[in-house]
């Protein structure tokens, strides 16, 4: 027995945005909550993850557009080059992420919420051990909510760290305070090319691996066209069917191999290993629950539980969409399900951005998807290139598309590509949630001059009264039962 024993009605292991949101409206229900980390508070989301990529992504931008000055010259703007000092540039960088994570250890202490700083082990689905600076306290919790969310996949030859640290996660890549000539990025994923293209506007060499296909392979070619060409206009070479075999660490090569077997050599400083994530899911006594498992991620139901009473799992923990926004809303349900509601998850979609250039953004239905599924859709696609916002933005690529049912012209869903679409989302998501229709959309007046408009204009398509465009395509299928 430990000397320190806690006794409280819920125990939160992860503090990232489903644990600590989790805890916030624990604490805030009034029900006594412990929340405990063995990192900063904030998880992967604010400290090594979407926070601080998209803050280097910024600088990118800003450096990139300040550095090319020839490829303004069109708009009359010349100017001398500027320099990067990496070191300033990872230091505004980690600031930020004080400021936030500062932010969350501060709301969990006035919302009342214990906070343990250390490893937790669980003993059962009552009991937690945990190894913090003072010793091991143990928290015996009438229930249990796993958010311990996921963790970065390693490919074997490619350890990370490996290599006298020349192989890199996105975890170290992002605590880089010097930029390396060269960088292979394995996995063009959306962790990948949103990393790769922000070091590449930083004037590094970036060359990315694939071995599928094509680019961001969750999403179809429609909306990647716009991205491989602007990775290609920035000077990014990507090679599709291509494996990472292994890396020579002396000449500073890895060593590639095409789907016809050929073999070559790519120089590399440095190697960014982004693959994907699994949930973290094992380990620390996780294995010792009798919990159901959905491949590596732990099942839960429409209220957060687990296959065991008292224990619910938020988050990356279990499974896909790995997002902050879904661990965030997951935090919420389970905290108001522990203060004795009757909430369950009722989300029709799960906004999804890639912060790539330009960037993705996917709110529920794609075309595709839909027809796999049986569904007779119209669809109305309208080009970034007919958009007056667009234009003033310099910035023509891309595209907005709506994928409605035929039958009752019911909204499933919306995909947007173009530079700075990301605020959008919300928006589509709201759209879709609120149960609208091509006519809510087309019948809203979308303000000028915006992107937004382009939804309006794909929506207009789709309901067969194009008015800037070429007419809609629609595919008809029976509607399933
Ligand atoms: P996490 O944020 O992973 O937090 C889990 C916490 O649990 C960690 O702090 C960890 O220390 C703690 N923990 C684990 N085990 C233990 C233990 N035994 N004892 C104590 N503590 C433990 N998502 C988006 O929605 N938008 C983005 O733009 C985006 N960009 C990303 C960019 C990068 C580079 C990466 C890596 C991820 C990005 N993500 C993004 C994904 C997002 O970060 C995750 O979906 C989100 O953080 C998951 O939240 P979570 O609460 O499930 O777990």
């Amino acid at each position: 027995m430990s000397a320190v024993e806690i006794h409280c009605d819920v125990a939160i292991v992860g503090s990232g945005p489903g644990g600590y949101v989790a805890a916030l409206r624990c604490a805030q229900a009034g029900l006594d909550t412990v929340i405990i980390d063995r990192g900063p508070w904030g998880g992967t989301c604010l400290n090594v993850g979407c926070i601080p990529s998209k803050a280097i992504i910024h600088a990118a931008e800003r450096f990139a557009g300040a550095a090319n000055a020839d490829e303004l010259s069109h708009l009359g703007i010349a100017g001398s080059t500027p320099t990067i000092d990496f070191a300033a540039t990872s230091a505004w960088k980690d600031g930020i992420v004080a400021r936030l994570t500062g932010g969350v250890d501060q709301l969990l202490r006035s919302a009342g919420a214990t906070q343990l700083r250390g490893t937790a082990t669980i003993v059962d689905g009552k009991t937690i051990q945990v190894d913090t600076a003072e010793g091991i306290t143990t928290v015996v919790t009438r229930n249990l909510v796993i958010a311990t969310g996921s963790e970065p996949v390693e490919i074997p030859h490619l350890p990370f760290g490996g290599f006298g640290g020349a192989v890199l996660s996105s975890t170290t890549v992002l605590a880089l305070t010097e930029l390396p000539r060269t960088l292979v990025v394995v996995g063009a994923g959306y962790i990948g090319l949103e990393l790769g293209t922000a070091f590449r506007k930083l004037g590094v060499q970036v060359t990315v691996v694939e071995m599928a296909d094509s680019i961001l392979p969750h999403y179809d070619r429609v909306l990647t066209a716009p991205v491989s060409k602007r990775l290609a206009a920035i000077g990014m070479t990507v090679l599709l069917d291509t494996t990472a075999s292994g890396y020579d660490h002396a000449a500073r090569q890895l060593t590639v191999t095409a789907a016809d077997g050929a073999s070559s050599a790519i120089e590399a400083d440095r190697v960014l290993v982004t693959v994907g994530r699994r949930p973290l899911s094992t380990g620390f006594g996780i294995d010792s629950l009798e919990l159901t498992m959905n491949g590596s991620a732990i099942a839960i139901d429409d209220r957060c539980r687990t296959s065991m009473t008292g224990v619910f799992a938020i988050g990356d923990v279990t499974g896909e969409p790995m997002l902050a926004h879904r661990a965030t809303a997951q935090g919420e349900l389970v905290a108001e399900v522990l203060a004795g509601t009757l909430r369950r998850w009722d989300k029709q979609v799960i906004p999804e951005v890639c912060f790539t250039d330009p960037e993705i953004v996917s709110v529920g239905y794609s075309p595709d998807q839909a027809e796999a599924d049986g569904i007779d859709t119209v669809v109305g696609t309208f080009q970034f290139a007919a958009n007056g916002r667009a234009m003033s933005l310099d910035r023509t690529d891309g595209l907005a598309r709506v994928v409605a049912r035929s039958d009752n012209h019911l909204v499933l869903g919306v995909q947007v590509v173009g530079a700075a679409v990301s605020e959008l989302a919300a928006g589509l998501a709201l759209a879709i949630e609120m149960g609208a229709t091509l006519e809510d959309l087309t019948e809203t007046v979308h303000p000028h001059p915006t992107l937004s408009e382009a939804i309006a204009e794909a929506a207009l398509q789709a309901a067969g009264h194009p008015l800037h465009g070429p007419k809609a395509r629609s595919i008809r299928r029976p509607i399933p039962d």
